[in-house]
C-alpha cells in the first residue's frame, strides 16, 4: 500500500498499476476461458500460386469470437497471450487444430492433400526449450505429413540469440516441416542477416505490397526483396494483395505466390471445401486469331 511505500507519489503509481493489472488479469482469465470453451477457432486464408491460379496453401489465423464483446482481433489477444505465457497453450491449440483440419481436408478431397498449412509462431513460443518436441508431438498425434506444415517466424524472434535460433530452426527442419520468415521488411534485419537462417520461403510484408502501384519506391522495394530472396534460393509469398494490379505486378516480378483480400479473406474451417473449388487462373493474355 501507499503508506508502506511512503508518500503520495506511490499512491498514484499504485492505483494506476492496480487498474492495469486488473484489466490484464481480466483479459487473461477471459482468454483462458475462451480457449477452454472453444471460442478461439482457426480461420484459413488461401495462398495462391501466381503461375497457375491454384490454391497451394492456407495460412491459419486465430479468431476469437467473444459472446458479448464480439470479434476480438489477434492484434489484441496475441500480445496478452504472449505476456501471460498463455501463448504456449494457445499456440499448441492452433497448431493442433490446423493440422487436424488439413488431414480431414485431404480425406474429403484428394486435392486437399496437396495443400500446406502455415501457422504463426510467436517469439515466446519459439524460444521455449521444448518447442521442437511439442511440434513433433502434434505432428505424430494428428498424422499430418510434416512437409505440409510451414511455421511462420518474424524477424524479431531471430534477433536476441541468432545461434540458438539457427539451432532451433535446424531441429524443426529435421522433423520435415518448412520454416518461413513472415512480415519481411518490417524488422531491422537485412537479407544478408536472414541468409544465416535456413528458411524455405519469405513473405513480403503487406505494407510494401499494399501501395506498390501508387508508390514507385514500394514497387522497387518489393522488386529488390524478390530478386534477392530468389538469389538466396527462397520462394516468395506476397501478403496483402488487394487489387488485380498488385497481382499483375507481382507476377511480372516472378513472385511465386500471393495472399490477400483480392483472393479471399480467411474463412472458417467448414468453408474450406468450397474455397478449394475456386481458382484464380492467370489472365490468358492476348488471343491470337
Ligand atoms: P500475419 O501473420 O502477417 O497474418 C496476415 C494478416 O494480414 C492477417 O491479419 C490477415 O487477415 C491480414 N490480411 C490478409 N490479406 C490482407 C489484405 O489483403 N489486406 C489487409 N489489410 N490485410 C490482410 P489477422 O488475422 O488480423 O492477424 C494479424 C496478425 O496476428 C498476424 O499477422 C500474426 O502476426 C498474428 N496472428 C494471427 N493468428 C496467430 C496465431 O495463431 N498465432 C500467433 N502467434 N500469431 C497470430
Ligand atoms: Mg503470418
Ligand atoms: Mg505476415
Ligand atoms: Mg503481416
Amino acid at each position: 500500500s501507499s503508506k508502506e511505500h511512503g508518500g503520495d507519489h506511490y499512491t498514484v503509481f499504485d492505483a494506476g498499476m492496480r487498474v492495469l493489472t486488473q484489466r490484464r488479469m481480466e483479459m487473461e482469465l477471459a482468454l483462458r476461458q475462451a480457449m477452454e470453451s472453444g471460442e478461439i477457432t482457426v480461420h484459413y486464408q488461401p495462398i495462391v500460386s501466381l503461375a497457375t491460379g491454384d490454391v497451394t496453401g492456407l495460412e491459419a489465423l486465430a479468431r476469437w469470437q467473444h459472446p458479448r464483446q464480439g470479434f476480438i482481433p489477434p492484434s489484441e489477444f496475441i500480445p496478452i497471450a504472449e505476456e501471460s505465457g498463455l501463448i504456449n497453450e494457445l499456440g499448441a491449440l492452433i497448431l493442433r487444430q490446423s493440422c487436424r483440419r488439413l488431414v480431414e481436408l485431404g480425406r474429403e478431397n484428394p486435392e486437399g492433400e496437396k495443400l500446406s498449412v502455415s501457422v504463426n509462431i510467436s517469439g515466446r513460443q519459439f524460444k521455449r526449450p521444448d518447442f521442437v518436441q511439442e511440434v513433433a508431438g502434434i505432428l505424430a498425434e494428428t498424422g499430418i505429413d510434416a512437409s505440409r506444415v510451414k511455421l511462420e517466424l518474424t524477424e524479431s524472434v531471430l534477433m536476441d540469440d541468432a545461434d540458438e535460433a539457427v539451432r532451433a530452426i535446424k531441429n524443426l527442419k529435421a522433423l520435415g516441416v518448412k520454416v518461413v520468415i513472415d512480415d519481411f521488411g518490417t524488422g531491422y534485419s537485412s537479407l544478408s542477416y536472414i541468409q544465416r537462417f535456413p528458411f524455405d520461403s519469405l513473405k513480403v510484408d503487406r505494407s510494401f505490397v499494399g501501395n506498390m502501384n501508387e508508390a514507385e519506391q514500394n514497387m522497387e522495394i518489393v522488386r529488390a526483396i524478390i530478386a534477392m530472396a530468389h538469389k538466396l534460393g527462397l520462394e516468395v509469398v506476397a501478403e496483402g494483395v488487394e487489387l488485380a494490379e498488385h497481382k499483375a505486378a507481382l507476377s511480372e516480378l516472378r513472385c511465386e505466390s500471393a495472399q490477400g483480400f483480392f483472393f479471399s479473406r480467411a474463412v472458417p474451417g467448414e468453408e474450406l471445401g468450397e474455397l478449394m473449388r475456386r481458382n484464380w487462373k492467370p489472365d490468358p493474355g492476348p488471343t491470337v486469331s
